[in-house]
Formats: structure tokens, sequence, C-alpha cells
């Protein structure tokens, strides 16, 4: 892949100072630290009662829907300032009625390591111990945090199912993918957004991977019936399609945690299509096709 044009944790600082300097009444901050220190960014759009989140880059590999989603977040931001029409929606009018709180970048050391691979700085041992995790020195397909916990099987929404297929899977500690930690919310990154989320009551989350053109929600049938609506809307919108998750995706995840604890709507929605990393030259057609749902989502009565 090209190292010089994904979007890391160091791009996503530049993208937020900029923001913050060009617009003066954004807020925005940080929701914690990852494990080597890195700020887990967020970024407010709106000031209405209605709260809902957007999260993006839970895995190493899908560094794009960070990227997806600071673009989403600049442009919003620009068209309200101007109080011109985005995307067949006016913001300012999506503002007045929705607060939506973005962290773009759950997962900044997991980005760094597909992106980058070990950090220059890391101690020998814990180079050593990464690459023990890994299998390889190629950091190219890694998917966890620092610590080898994949943070999307870090939360506890059935937990101890995905923890039970892990052996099934042939996952017996720390390494690039799927495994869920020594217990639920083991790792800083998933705890920090779990107080988040606690913290601002959201009525509705949509958690970015990728990929598949595809939109999971609901959990285990503890979502409301609106849930299966908005899914629905989403389909008519965009060309992603709902569908369900199979074996060890379907426990552990954000959007698992979310709607078990508050039965309330959540979606994973997994953008555009081929292997990971997507290349860049996709960002322009998967902008495109989820700017609707984007938008779309804030436009929702919850
Ligand atoms: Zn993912």
């Amino acid at each position: 892949m090209k190292k010089d044009i994904a979007y890391t944790h160091e791009q996503l600082k530049k993208d937020m100072s900029h923001l913050a300097r060009n617009f003066h009444e954004l807020e925005w901050g940080s929701i914690g630290k990852s494990v080597w220190g890195k700020e887990l960014f967020y970024i407010r759009l709106g000031r209405g009662e209605t709260k809902i989140s957007f999260n993006g880059a839970h895995h190493g590999m899908e560094w794009i829907t960070a990227q997806l989603l600071m673009k989403f977040a600049a442009d919003f931001l620009e068209a309200e300032k101007k109080n011109a029409g985005f995307g067949g929606f006016l913001p300012r009018a999506l503002s007045r009625k929705t607060s939506l709180y973005i962290v773009p970048m759950v997962n900044p050391d997991g980005v760094e390591l597909a992106t980058m691979g070990l950090p220059e700085q890391l101690s020998a041992e814990l180079k050593n111990q990464l690459i023990k995790f890994n299998g390889s020195k190629n950091f190219e397909r890694w998917q966890a945090n620092a610590r080898g916990v994949d943070l999307n099987h870090n939360y506890d929404g059935m937990w101890e199912m995905s923890k039970k297929m892990e052996k099934e899977y042939g996952i017996l500690g720390p390494g690039p993918t799927r495994y869920s930690g020594g217990v639920p919310f083991s790792e800083p990154e998933s705890r920090a957004l779990v107080r988040f989320t606690r913290e601002h009551n959201f009525k509705m989350t949509i958690a970015f991977h990728s990929q598949g053109k595809v939109i999971y929600h609901g959990f285990q049938k503890k979502e409301p019936p609106i849930s299966l609506k908005i899914a629905k809307a989403f389909e008519k919108i965009s060309p992603y399609r709902i569908d369900q998750t199979e074996g060890i995706a379907s426990y552990g995840g954000y959007k698992d945690w979310f709607v078990e604890e508050f039965r309330r709507v959540g979606f994973t929605i997994e953008v555009g299509e081929g292997q990971n990393p997507l290349p860049l030259s996709q960002f322009p057609k998967i902008y495109r096709e989820t700017l609707p749902i984007l938008l779309g989502a804030m436009t929702v009565g919850l």
C-alpha cells in the first residue's frame, strides 16, 4: 500500500487544528488516550436536542473511515457557516434539530501499525512482543490496538460468546485481529468510548468500518422497531444493503454493547468494497455513497 497517503493520526491532528482555526464556535476535544498516549479526538456538529454519535477506525486497516468522517465534518461546517445547502440538506436546519458527536479514530495506534509499521521509538521489548503477537514483521493487516486486542470485540455485548468462539478461529491470545481481551472493556480506547457514550446518552449510534457496503443493525432483537425502519431508509438512499453478521463477528462490538445496554438504535456500516485496506482511490466513491446516510442520520426523529 502507499504509506504516504494513508490517513494517520498525524493527519487527523492537522485536520483537527485546521477545523478549530476555521470554526471558532466548534466544540471539539478528546475523550481519552490510546495505549500509546494518542488523543482520541471528538467533534460536535450541531446544537440540537437529539444527541447521536458516529465513530470510525475501530480497526487499524480501516483508517479510510476516519478520513470519511473528517471530510464530512469539514464540509458540513463550511456549508453551515455560509448557510449553504449540502447534499440536499441545510446544515443550519440539521444543527437546530440534532447534536452529532463524531469520534473519527477510535484506534489510532492500530492505524499507525497498519500504515507505518512498528514505531521507531518503541522499546525493543515492546517491538518484539508485537512481532510475536502479529506472527510477522509486516503489520499491513493489523486491526487490533497496541496490546493486540481487537477493540470491536472488547465491548460487553455478549462478550463471552466472542471469547468462547476465539478458539474455533485459532485465536489463543493477543494478535492482529479478533482477540477480545482478558475481560470486557479491558482497553483504554473502548473504555473511553463507553464513558463518552454514557455521559452523552446518545439516542442513536453508527460505527463505521470497512468493507462490504452493508448495514448491520440491532443486536439479539433488543433494538426498538424503528431500528429496521431506519436501516431500510438507509437502503433507499444509498447502494448499501442490510445484512446479518455471522460467527464471531456477531458479538462484543461497540454497536452490540450499545443496543444491549440502551435498547436503542445502533448500526455498524461497512463502507466501500474490496479488500482492506481499501485504496485511497475509492474515497470519492465512498464519500458519495455514504453522504446521504451521514446527513440522513441527522434528520431522524428519535
Ligand atoms: Zn472493522
